[in-house]
């Protein structure tokens, strides 16, 4: 695939358009205000320049790679595009009406693939002309330092399309795993009731925060504990995708703590308020 156009330039779209550019992709980043697009090409020079003082990557290649992204406020670069990636907000009416405007515009030939966390790609393929080549495309965070890509089919993916998205991220120098559409894929339906138990363990005052995290860290070799790592997601994004996972199979095993849910509602999200279960200066 040649041209790439990522939408939204945020945490994740930023470092999908640095993954694609570094791989030779000709890629346009599309956000909504000019503000946005411009922290999110400092966030990338930002990025090259922490990859050239490791020695990962030279002043040129860095050079190259960012002289490959332009930045955009229009949908019109998606009509010369071969893979369209949205990484906007996760709320399925933005991205609905974001998937309409795309498939108006973009080549019958591009793939159309979703960063989406939790919602189904199979309703979000609902809003596009060709259904087949729909597909998740769920890049971790830091983009440039995770490994991994899931790849989610939905009911109406075809093959092929699976198969384009696979080398494609390898391209990249990502790994992927194929996971079915349902609730949480396979990354957020492990990890989540993970974090949710640790916060029930909290809340029942089986032991502090900082030893829950212990015991996960030197007793299984987690490099983070489950509680820090819900203050680096966001709290308020960990209570969502529960309420996701707990909706979409109606089992109660996915109940989110009432303390999780206490703490958002308290405005304690964790490493980006200030405050979630540790306290950040
Ligand atoms: P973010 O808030 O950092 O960035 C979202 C960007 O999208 C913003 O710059 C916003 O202005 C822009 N945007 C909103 N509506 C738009 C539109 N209609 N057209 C163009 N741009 C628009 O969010 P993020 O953390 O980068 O997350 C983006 C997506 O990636 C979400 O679906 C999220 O679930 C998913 N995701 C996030 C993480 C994570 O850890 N942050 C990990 C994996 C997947």
């Amino acid at each position: 695939m040649r041209r790439v156009f990522v939408v939204g330039a945020g945490q994740m779209g930023s470092g999908i358009a640095q993954v694609a550019a570094q791989a030779g992709r000709e890629v346009t980043v599309r956000d909504v205000q000019q503000s946005f697009l411009d922290r999110g090409k400092k966030t990338i020079e930002t990025s090259l320049g922490r990859l050239v003082k490791r020695g990962s990557l030279t002043e040129e290649q860095a050079g190259e790679a960012l002289s490959r992204i332009r930045f955009s406020l229009d949908i019109e670069p998606a009509r010369e595009a071969d893979l369209c990636i949205e990484a906007i907000l996760e709320r399925y009416e933005e991205k609905a009406a974001l998937w309409r405007d795309i498939s108006a515009v973009a080549p019958e030939r591009a793939v159309l693939a979703s960063n989406t966390s939790s919602l189904p790609i199979t309703r979000l393929a609902t809003n596009v002309a060709h259904p087949e080549r729909f597909i998740g495309m769920h890049f971790m965070n830091p983009v440039p330092v995770m490994q991994l890509v899931e790849v989610i089919t939905g009911l109406a993916t075809a093959e092929e399309t699976t198969q384009a998205v696979e080398a494609e991220a390898k391209e990249y120098g990502k790994i992927t795993v194929r996971a079915k559409d349902f609730p949480g894929f396979v990354s957020n339906r492990v990890l989540m009731p993970l974090i949710n138990e640790a916060v029930f363990t909290l809340y029942e005052g089986v032991a502090s925060a900082p030893d829950i995290d212990t015991v996960a860290r030197l007793g299984m070799n987690h490099p983070m504990g489950p509680l820090q790592l819900a203050d680096f997601i966001g709290l308020d994004t960990c209570l969502y995708i529960l309420e996701v996972l707990y909706e979409g199979f109606g089992d109660p095993k996915y109940r989110p703590c009432p303390l999780l849910r206490q703490y958002v509602q308290a405005g304690y999200y964790g490493r980006k308020s200030g405050r979630g279960f540790y306290t950040y200066a």
